[in-house]
């Protein structure tokens, strides 16, 4: 009568995405956007919520919203455009479309771990292909494993998280045309990012371009984008749920995109402390960080543990990821927070090491 008796096996042997308490914590652990909306639009955001039909289903298409990505992104017209409750659902989405039995999903690691954990949910077999020691896309083993295993779809975050660098795009258009199946370029951090794939996208119909608002500064909303061919997008669209974006999202989202040059200076500031932060990290004596791309920096210290929990009781919450691939050994990711948190951060941690 128990769960474990009717629960898939591969289900019980998974363990549930883990959120750490932030509570009384400086929180630079998930790369959310520290500043807030000014006051005088979150007031009139206020009163266009309250506004909201909240008796009525959304908009199952949210095709205002839609427009508005499309603009504020300037998305080719000829692409099709998908919501999702987050890029996490779109991901689930895709590889749910994709999951026959036997189909693998190709990616890298150390990565995004989602693209692993709703593979093995969905019942893809994960094939996870590790980066060099420079956190550069090892191509010549990804083709190979790419004409091995044929992937149904293959999962590259550019810039990539946890590691921060941005991928040689030359690099992902080769990968593009040896895949047989799909490849899904992963622009969460865009916003923090030199270079797009997104001009690219006309040369490789089986690319599809991934994003999220969630890094721009509205991770509270669930916003993700996904765009490419209606070859695929025809497809996934049959199995998104009618109702992922709900009345208050769509609303919010799009008054946030009217004053997207609000949510765009936010991002330039953060570049700025990215630069500043860096220099800082790197001047300090047995810590390496590595070039970012992001809103966040990874750095190694060697005593990852030690320093988490010292900077922790200090009230600086980052992630330890020294334990997620042996390539991170030793490795702490920070996001970047207001200038204050930055200097707090830079402080703890130098009491910390
Ligand atoms: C944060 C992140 C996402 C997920 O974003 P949501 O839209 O908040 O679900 C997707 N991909 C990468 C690489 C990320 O770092």
């Amino acid at each position: 009568m128990s769960a474990r008796q009717w629960v898939r096996p591969e289900v019980q042997a998974m363990s549930a995405y883990v959120v750490q308490d932030a509570s009384g914590l400086i929180k630079l652990d998930a790369m959310e956007n520290p500043f807030p909306l000014p006051p005088e639009l979150a007031e009139e955001l206020g009163k266009r919520l309250a506004a909201a039909a909240l008796n009525r289903y959304p908009d199952a298409a949210a095709s205002e919203l839609v427009a508005a990505l499309r603009q504020a992104f300037s998305l080719p017209r000829e692409m099709q455009v998908l919501l999702g409750n987050g890029s996490d659902e779109l991901i689930q989405i895709m590889a749910l479309a994709v999951a026959k039995p036997g189909a693998a999903l190709l990616s890298v690691e150390p990565a995004f771990v989602m693209f692993r954990h709703i593979a093995e949910l969905v019942g893809l077999r994960y094939i996870g292909l590790p980066l060099k020691a420079d956190f550069s896309l090892d191509e010549a083993a990804i083709i190979d494993a790419v004409n091995t295993h044929q992937p149904a779809i293959i999962f590259l975050a550019c810039p990539n998280n946890p590691t921060g660098n941005l991928f040689d795009l030359d690099a992902v258009e080769r990968i593009a045309k040896a895949a047989h199946g799909l490849v899904v370029v992963d622009e969460a951090y865009t916003a923090f990012s030199r270079e797009s794939f997104l001009s690219r996208m006309g040369r490789h119909p089986n690319v599809v371009l991934m994003r999220t608002l969630s890094k721009l500064g509205l991770a509270g909303l669930r916003v993700g984008y996904l765009t490419g061919t209606a070859d695929w997008l025809q497809e996934f669209e049959k199995v998104r749920l009618p109702y992922n974006i709900n009345v208050l999202t769509q609303t919010a989202a799009r008054f946030a995109l009217e004053h997207i040059e609000v949510l765009n200076g936010q991002a330039r500031t953060l570049v700025a402390e990215r630069t500043s932060l860096h220099a800082a990290l790197a001047a300090v004596p047995g810590v390496t960080v590595y070039p970012s791309e992001a809103n966040f920096l990874l750095f190694r210290v060697g005593d990852a543990e030690g320093v988490f929990t010292r900077l922790k009781s200090r009230k600086i919450l980052v992630k330890n990821v020294s334990r997620a691939h042996p390539l991170l050994a030793g490795c702490l990711r920070v996001s970047l927070g207001t200038p204050a948190e930055n200097a707090a951060f830079m402080d703890a941690l130098k009491a910390s090491l």
